[in-house]
C-alpha cells in the first residue's frame, strides 16, 4: 500500500465512530482524517477535530453551522464546516475510504454517495443496505466500489469465505465456489431467559444493557428484540448473494463466535474474537493486509465453554417478520425498516411497550403495498409511508 489513505467518518461521535477513530489513531502514517460528520454531539465533535484535524466537519443541521464554524475559529482550528445531505454526499465522495456509521435510513444517501463514486466503503450502516439491496448492489458493481461489512457477523462470514469471494466486489456468489450454507450468530439479547410475562413491562435502560457489546442505543433495542438479527438476515443476504433459506439463525449467548461458513465437503469455519468493534473495523480498514486494533488477546480457556441454541421465533416475532421481508423482497425490507425505526424510537421515548414494537411493525407490513423499487426515490417512498402509518398506529395504541 505505502500511500497516505483519507478517511471519511460518517457518524464519527456514535459508538462506532468512535472505535474507528481509536483504530485510525493507533496508524497515523497509514490514515488521515479527511471528515467527521455527526448529527447532534457537537461537544464530542469538537474534541474528535482537535485530535484529527480533518478537512471537513460535516453537522446534518445545517442551521447550526455557522455557529460551530465560529466556534471552531475561536479555537484556532482551520476545519471547515458542511451541512445537511449535501454536504454528509460531499465528504463521502472525496475520500479513499468512507467509513458508513451514521444510525438507521439518514445513512442511505450518504453511503449511497460513496459506492457510487466508487470508493472503498466499510459498511456499519446496515440499513442502507436492507432499505435499498438490489439498487445498493447494482450500484457497487457498476462503480467498482470495494464494499467490506463492519457489522460483526458479517465480517466474520467474509473472513471465512472461499479465496475467490473475498477479492471484493464482482465475483459473484460464494455459494457457487462450495459454501453450503451461512450460519449466522447472535447472543440474543438482554431478554432471552427473561419470562414472556415481563417482557411487556421492560423499560429502555433494561433493553439497552447488552450483555456483551456496548452500542447506540437504537441497534441495542434491535438486539433486545432481536429485530437486529433480521436485519442482519437481510444485510448477508444481499453482502452474500443468497436466498434467506441459505442462512440459518443460531442464538450464541457468549458471542465469542461471531458466525461460520459451512462448505459442501463438511468443514464448517467460524471466526472468534472478543467482542469488540474495533477487529472488524481493523479488518476492514486494512483489508488485505492485517493491522493492530487495541482488541486484546482472547482468553479461550476462561472462557471455557461455548453455547448454541435455536431461536425462539414467538418470543422474538421481529425475527419472523424479518425473515417475510426477506423472502417478500421489494419495497417489504424498507418497509420492515423504517416501521422499525419509528417504533424503536416510540419505545426508547416511553411512548410505545417493548412487546408492541412487533405489533406496529407488523400491522405497518399487512397494510401497505409491496412494489419492486427503479430508483431510490421508490425506496424513499416506502420509507416515508411505512414512518407515517407507524407513527398513526402509535398514536391510536396511544389513546386506548
Ligand atoms: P450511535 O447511535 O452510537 O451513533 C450514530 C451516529 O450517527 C452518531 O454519530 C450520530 O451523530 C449520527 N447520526 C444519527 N442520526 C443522524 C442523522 N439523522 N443524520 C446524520 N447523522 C446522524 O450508533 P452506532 O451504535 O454507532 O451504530 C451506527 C451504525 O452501525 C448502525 O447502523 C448500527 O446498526 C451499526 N452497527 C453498530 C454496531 C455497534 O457495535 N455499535 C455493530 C454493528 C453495526
Ligand atoms: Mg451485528
Amino acid at each position: 500500500m505505502g500511500l497516505m489513505q483519507s478517511v471519511t467518518v460518517l457518524g464519527s461521535t456514535g459508538s462506532i465512530g468512535v472505535s474507528t477513530l481509536d483504530v485510525l489513531a493507533r496508524h497515523p502514517e497509514r490514515y488521515c482524517v479527511y471528515a467527521l460528520t455527526a448529527n447532534r454531539n457537537l461537544d464530542t465533535l469538537f474534541e474528535q477535530i482537535e485530535v484529527f484535524s480533518p478537512r471537513y466537519a460535516v453537522l446534518a443541521d445545517t442551521t447550526l453551522v455557522k455557529s460551530f464554524a465560529d466556534r471552531l475559529a475561536s479555537a484556532g482550528l482551520s476545519t471547515e464546516v458542511l451541512g445537511g445531505e449535501d454536504g454528509l454526499c460531499a465528504v463521502a465522495r472525496e475520500a479513499d475510504v468512507t467509513m458508513a456509521a451514521i444510525v438507521g435510513a439518514a445513512g442511505l444517501l450518504p453511503t449511497m454517495a460513496a459506492v457510487e463514486a466508487g470508493k472503498k466503503v466499510l459498511l456499519a450502516n446496515k440499513e442502507a443496505l436492507v432499505m435499498a439491496g438490489p439498487l445498493f448492489m447494482d450500484a457497487v458493481e457498476r462503480h467498482g466500489a470495494i464494499l467490506l461489512p463492519i457489522d460483526s457477523e458479517h465480517n466474520a462470514i467474509f473472513q471465512c469465505l472461499p479465496p475467490q469471494n473475498q477479492l471484493g466486489s464482482g465475483q459473484g456468489s460464494p455459494f457457487a465456489n462450495g459454501v453450503r450454507r451461512i450460519l449466522l450468530t447472535g447472543s440474543g439479547g438482554p431478554f432471552r431467559t427473561t419470562a414472556l410475562a415481563d417482557l411487556a413491562g421492560v423499560t429502555p435502560d433494561q433493553a439497552c444493557a447488552h450483555p456483551n457489546w456496548s452500542m447506540g442505543r437504537k441497534i441495542s433495542v434491535d438486539s433486545a428484540t432481536m429485530m437486529n438479527k433480521g436485519l442482519e438476515l437481510i444485510e448477508a443476504c444481499w453482502l452474500f448473494h443468497t436466498a434467506p433459506s441459505n442462512i440459518d439463525i443460531i442464538v450464541h449467548p457468549q458471542s465469542v463466535i461471531h458466525s461460520m461458513v459451512e462448505y459442501i465437503d463438511g468443514s464448517v469455519l467460524a471466526q472468534l474474537g472478543n467482542p469488540d468493534m474495533r477487529t472488524p473495523i481493523a479488518h476492514a480498514l486494512a483489508w488485505p493486509e492485517r493491522i493492530v486494533s487495541g482488541v486484546g488477546t482472547l482468553d479461550i480457556i476462561s472462557q471455557a465453554r461455548l453455547d448454541f441454541e435455536a431461536p425462539d421465533e414467538h418470543r422474538f416475532p421481529c425475527l419472523r417478520l424479518a425473515r417475510e421481508a426477506a423472502v417478500r423482497g421489494g419495497t417489504a425490507p424498507a418497509v420492515l425498516n423504517a416501521a422499525n425505526e419509528i417504533a424503536v424510537e416510540a419505545f426508547l421515548d416511553g411512548r410505545l411497550a417493548f412487546v408492541d414494537i412487533a405489533t406496529v411493525i407488523e400491522q405497518v407490513m399487512l397494510t401497505l403495498e409491496i412494489v419492486e423499487p427503479q430508483s431510490l426515490a421508490d425506496v424513499q417512498q416506502a420509507d416515508s409511508k411505512s414512518r407515517v402509518l407507524a407513527v398513526a398506529i402509535i398514536a391510536e395504541k396511544a389513546l386506548i
